[in-house]
């Protein structure tokens, strides 16, 4: 995603020190990311910001995401990263977060690929017309 190489703080909030970047992490994908001129702020929650408000710009950045040709490439980096804030690859965090649960943490998808294959399910359902309101 085009905000991952935005500082290591966006609006006070900690990112990639939080995040468990695989060691096989590639980043190429993200300079053809649809949010690379985005504003980050729509991916990432203001502190505070809770239900409607937060639904709302979750839906505007998937909307975003929908139509990125590199989703599934941003998608398995944040599961296998277990990337603890934002909206990844059409992910939201409490999409990822259910995602986390129900993966075993003894053979949590760590090797490229292994994210997406494992969360294909919820990857494809996140930006789903349905999902997005528009079906
Ligand atoms: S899937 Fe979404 S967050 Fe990831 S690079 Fe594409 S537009 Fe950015």
């Amino acid at each position: 995603m085009a905000h991952l190489w935005t500082p290591p703080y966006v609006s006070g909030m900690p990112q990639q020190p939080l995040a468990q970047v695989p060691d096989d992490a590639q980043w190429f994908w993200q300079d053809h990311g649809s949010c690379r001129d985005s504003d980050p702020l729509l991916f990432f929650h203001p502190q505070n910001e809770r239900g409607n408000a937060r639904a709302r710009r979750d839906r505007t950045a998937k909307m975003i995401c929908a139509g990125c040709t590199v989703r599934l490439e941003c998608a398995d980096y944040a599961v296998r990263a277990r990337e603890p804030y934002g909206v990844w690859g059409g992910l939201s965090e409490d999409e990822r977060e259910q995602i986390y649960s129900r993966l075993d943490n003894k053979c949590y998808p760590r090797r490229r690929g292994e994210g997406s294959a494992a969360a294909a399910r919820e990857i494809a359902a996140a930006v789903s017309p349905r999902s997005l309101g528009i079906a």
